[in-house]
């Protein structure tokens, strides 16, 4: 399904005759932005079939798809998304953190669902496209951003089990404000018994719609007992860590060792949880990717022994676990202020994103 080398996609591009006017959309900016509710003027699409490739790339008003209902995305649920975002820095420019992994994991996900595999250099340059019409969505409020949501569906009409041989890719894109708008405070997560995000063998490291499917029971099962989140364990033995819903976690030792799940092959592999790692391993800290048992945290959290907990995304960067909870059992302090490596982290790779000090790994693409 990796087509031979071709030339960049050539653009069509047509603007919205209904864009917001550039009151409404100051408007929208300064309101309470939230995440993923107000969506940019403009969208990308790019087709791809099996006899031509990729091909029609356009960017057009945002808007409804129109989609065969034997579509078989909405059958068999073959789609795959991604996270990204753009921030404005303080001279106005535009850019992106590490796009090349967003891109690269977009292919292994398309592997998994047999979708068909985007060019990373498209992929950059899809979140280009997008910029050129839209700049004036990218926030400047502090620790604002525009979030991307690339996602690729497959559109074939047929029923019939096989891989589609036709599918979509589109980008659409939501002004985000700070995650946490009154400053960053610690949540508590709920520990999942008895259900898991992913099966030995699934989909779990690849970014699909089905997994978040699986995830949202959980997910309202752990809000209505007072938690923000659901932490899994592996499917196997149901005895070490995976992650949340959609994020990476991570424990840090008060002797300065730093440790997450290692890559399971039903984990998903963060782009913030690997960038975490380099920083940490910058600073000094002793990082250890291993198999972490669920009473090591508890034991290690009543003990003293684990400092800190957080949890980490593109979305909110780094949040801190106050509390570990779970049927019979609840660890932490939800009250205690947010751990110091865990705030030194979430400031420096912050600072890199919004270009307040040097990108030393060259991380940034600039979009603009
Ligand atoms: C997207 C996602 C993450 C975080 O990945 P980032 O690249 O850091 O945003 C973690 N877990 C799951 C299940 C995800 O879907």
């Amino acid at each position: 399904m990796n087509a031979p080398a071709a030339a960049p996609l050539a653009y069509q591009v047509a603007l919205s005759d209904h864009a917001r006017s550039a009151e409404q959309r100051a408007a929208i900016l300064a309101g309470e932005l939230g995440f993923g509710r107000h969506f940019t003027d403009h969208m990308v699409a790019i087709q791809w079939d099996k006899a031509n490739g990729w091909h029609d790339a356009r960017v057009h008003a945002y808007g409804p798809l129109a989609l065969d209902p034997a579509a078989s995305v909405l059958h068999y649920g073959q789609e795959i998304f991604e996270g990204i975002k753009a921030y404005r820095h303080a001279d106005g420019s535009i850019w992106t953190f590490r796009p090349d992994a967003n891109g690269a994991r977009l292919q292994r996900s398309a592997a998994r669902l047999t979708l068909p595999q985007l060019p990373v250099a498209e992929f950059t340059e899809s979140l280009r496209q997008l910029i050129a019409v839209d700049h004036a969505w990218v926030p400047s409020a502090a620790e604002s951003s525009l979030y991307f949501r690339p996602f690729m569906i497959a559109t074939e009409a047929f029923l019939g089990m096989r891989a589609a041989q036709a599918a979509a890719y589109y980008v659409i894109a939501s002004p985000a404000g700070a995650y946490f708008a009154k400053g960053v405070a610690p949540v508590s997560i709920w520990l999942s018994e008895d259900y898991a995000r992913a099966a030995k063998g699934g989909t779990g490291a690849a970014k699909c719609g089905g997994n978040y499917a699986a995830s949202l029971l959980p997910q309202m099962e752990a809000q209505a007992l007072g938690c923000s989140q659901v932490l899994f364990l592996d499917p196997v033995e149901g005895k070490y860590l995976e992650e949340l819903g959609g994020m990476n976690v991570f424990l840090v030792y008060r002797d300065g060792r730093i440790v997450t799940p290692a890559l399971s092959g039903s984990i998903l592999e963060g782009i913030t949880r690997e960038s975490i790692l380099q920083l940490a391993r910058d600073r000094g800290l002793q990082v250890e990717e291993r198999k972490v048992s669920v009473d090591e945290w508890k034991d290690g959290v009543v003990s003293g022994e684990i400092s800190e907990v957080f949890a980490c995304g593109t979305a909110a960067v780094i949040t801190p676990i106050g509390q570990l909870k779970g049927k019979d059992f609840a660890v932490g302090d939800i009250d205690a202020p947010a751990g110091e490596v865990t705030m030194a982290i979430r400031k420096e790779l912050t600072d890199i994103q919004y270009g307040r000090v040097p990108d030393r790994h060259g991380w940034l693409v600039r979009l603009r």
